[in-house]
């Protein structure tokens, strides 16, 4: 009852990358890169397991970037060529590299670290990759012309990455799409589709985590202009409960989420964000035993897994790690009050 998971990403110590960055460079090269990389894994899952995680990550350790990392293996972008594209329906500006002709992918990305990660626990283990719609909102396109077109060819790179993943021990496969509460009808209209087809054919626990972003300042800004009432899932949970994806996270901790849209997942298993992952404060236990309470006036128990908000890469080491602890607390004090 109440697994706990998080949401993927925690931050890279300040020996292996610029800390408090989204997409801080790394502080080694080479063989010492990779071997740094293992270790801050490593590190992260004593941290995981100590705190009373269940559901394991690599905290994302080996990537900069949650899109671009994946797309560094993906054959038919020209990385040089830059086009500024404003992100998230121009929520911000950024220079990003141009599709240019059909995508495929050459070898796996993530299979290698994922394999070594497996090796170092026994404890259920989940792994993330961008999904089909971020993905596309995230890279500039001179090639396809269609967003859903470009986007179901990279769902197949995707669902193969995925299936090779899962044959190497993966437990849950999850599908980061924050777009998915920017471009609501294009939801309904194809990002659904898309991402059924990234999971295709998997057996394991399949995910998606939706969000309003990481607390960095064009987000926090963006929050401000969402009202006191953010409904946004509501548009997008009843398609996604017909979808083939058995998990799907939403922000509850110091968000306007109204847990009520939540009636709209009848079906599946909710990730309910319990911490923020803006490093002002650390909650308490109680606050995480509180918001799993509150959950459960509209989903069963059984169907709840307390989770972090969004990924943490650009907070305090130290402060993930209390958020974390308070997690793992909170949770066992949930249980303990059935
Ligand atoms: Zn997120």
């Amino acid at each position: 009852m109440f697994e706990t998971t998080i949401a993927g990403s925690l931050p890279r110590p300040d020996w292996l990358a610029e800390p408090e960055k989204l997409k801080g460079g790394w502080k080694l090269s080479g063989d010492e890169l990779k071997q740094g990389q293992r270790r801050a894994c490593r590190e992260w899952l004593e941290h995981q397991e100590a705190a009373g995680i269940d559901i394991l990550t690599d905290g994302e350790v080996y990537r900069r970037h949650f899109v671009h990392s994946f797309l560094h293996g993906i054959r038919g972008i020209d990385q040089n060529k830059k086009t500024v594209m404003g992100i998230r329906d121009n929520r911000y500006n950024l220079e990003v590299p141009t599709v240019t002709a059909a995508v495929s992918r050459p070898a796996p990305v993530f299979l290698d670290d994922f394999k070594y990660t497996r090796s170092l626990t026994d404890k259920p283990l989940k792994i993330t990759l961008p999904g089909p719609m971020t993905i596309c909102d995230t890279i500039a396109d001179e090639y396809y012309g269609s967003r859903p077109a470009m986007a179901m060819a990279f769902a197949e790179l995707l669902n193969e990455e995925a299936r090779e993943l899962e044959a190497a021990g993966a437990d849950v496969v999850q599908f980061d799409e924050p777009a998915f509460n920017v471009f609501m009808d294009d939801v309904n209209e194809w990002g659904i589709d898309t991402l059924n087809r990234a999971v295709q054919g998997l057996q394991c626990t399949k995910a998606v985590h939706i969000c309003y972003g990481y607390g960095i300042d064009e987000n926090n800004r963006w929050k401000e202009t969402l009202g006191d009432e953010w409904r946004q899932y509501e548009e997008i949970f009843p398609a996604l409960n017909k979808s083939d994806i058995d998990q799907v996270s939403l922000e509850c901790a110091s968000s306007h989420v109204p847990l009520s849209v939540m009636r709209h997942l009848s079906d599946k298993q909710l990730m309910v964000g319990c911490v923020a992952v803006t490093p002002d404060r650390v909650e308490t236990p109680e606050e995480v035993a509180a918001t799993i309470r509150e959950a459960m006036q509209y989903v069963d128990a059984e169907r709840i897994l307390p989770c972090t908000n969004c990924g943490m890469t650009p907070i305090p080491y130290d402060v993930a790690l209390a958020k974390l602890q308070a997690l793992g607390k909170g949770a066992a004090l949930a249980r303990n009050g059935l």
